[in-house]
């Protein structure tokens, strides 16, 4: 259920909505919106007793949602979330590009495409330190060391660190350093590492797993947000079909669904979404159009010697003719590529 508060609604008033709530078994909570601030409860077993809000003052509305994935739908939120990030907005009408390597590979090499994507006006710098492979005998990431020279690559630029979190053991560790955790298509379901990610006060980039419907995608969301984390952003990454010519299919619809269904800002990656590197500057192209919030874009100085997704990686060339092109098409939706205060 939803309970909107009047315009006027004092602190006092809120809190003692929030204490009926807790009273009544279930959790409350605090949504502050644009004009009011709306209260969403969960854990309730079937309907609420309405009539024990009846007493209390500043209730403007008390409304039933319907969708299990209460908190992130819109039903509870009308609203676009913003998710802040430094002096940054997502989710707000500005297009971010999100752009970086697969992973940190060296000093030189993170600095470098981190100098090359900020000239062409990414806001976000992302690169695995710790690497989710498929195969335990192939690079696994720089962990802490990659870690750090993401730091250096942000002291230097300005650009916002995204970086994947593989784990509630180095959650702390990786919260330490990165402006966005990134929870990977593999993780999407890991419960407990989206609790413990719910407990931090990160943004965080939820990548849709590979075979993962947009209720799974919505319901993962609803784990971080319940938990206490509200900055959360959505990914579309591409799923597996029984299509073989690509490494996955881009879901384009599911971005606008997405969108429909969730007030949360949803990011696309056309790097993951296809695997050839040919085609992510059209996926690119056909993502702003449709009308995402973001993109976010491997990008590699020398994409032949990757370490991992070499050919997926866009060169620092091909990367400033996408913005290029990007900003030619977002006004056409109504949006415009963002930049960084300098
Ligand atoms: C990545 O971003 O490099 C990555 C591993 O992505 P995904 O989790 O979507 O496969
Ligand atoms: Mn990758």
């Amino acid at each position: 259920m939803l309970i909107v508060m009047k315009p006027g609604a004092t602190r006092t008033q809120v809190t003692a909505v929030l204490q009926r709530v807790e009273e009544l078994g279930c959790k409350g909570h605090s949504m502050p919106g644009r004009n009011r601030t709306a209260i969403g409860v969960t854990g309730n077993q079937g309907p609420l007793p309405t009539e024990r809000f009846g007493s209390l003052d500043g209730i403007a509305r008390l409304i039933p949602v319907s969708p299990p994935y209460k908190l992130v739908s819109r039903e509870m939120q009308s609203e676009n979330t913003i998710v802040r990030i430094g002096d940054l907005e997502v989710g707000g009408g500005q297009f971010h590009v999100i752009a970086g390597p697969c992973s940190v590979e060296s000093r030189e090499q993170i600095l470098s495409v981190a100098r090359s994507v900020a000239a062409a006006g990414a806001t976000m710098l992302r690169g695995g330190a710790f690497k989710p492979r498929t195969s335990p005998y192939v690079f696994q990431g720089l962990k802490e060391e990659g870690l750090k020279l993401l730091a250096e690559a942000r002291d230097e630029t300005g650009l916002y660190i995204v970086t994947e979190v593989k784990d509630t053991d180095t959650l702390p560790m990786v919260a330490d350093y990165a402006d966005v955790l990134q929870v990977g298509a593999r993780n999407m379901q890991n419960y407990s590492l989206l609790e413990a990610i719910g407990k931090t006060d990160r943004a965080v980039l939820l990548k849709r797993g590979m075979s993962a419907t947009i209720k799974e995608v919505l319901m993962a969301a609803e784990y971080i947000f319940s938990a206490g984390n509200q900055r959360v952003m959505l990914c579309e990454r591409g799923i597996r079909t029984f299509e073989t010519m690509t490494r996955n299919t881009l879901d384009l619809g599911a971005v606008a669904v997405m969108r429909d269904l969730s007030h949360l800002p949803v990011i696309v990656d056309p790097s993951h979404g296809i695997g050839i590197r040919k085609h992510v500057p059209k996926l690119s192209r056909a993502a702003a159009a449709l009308g995402c919030d973001g993109l976010i874009i491997e990008v590699h100085p020398k994409p032949d010697e990757a370490l991992s997704d070499g050919d997926q990686s866009l060169t620092p060339e091909l990367f400033e003719q996408t913005m290029h092109d990007l900003r030619k098409i977002l006004p056409v939706v109504g949006s415009t590529l963002a930049t960084r205060a300098d």
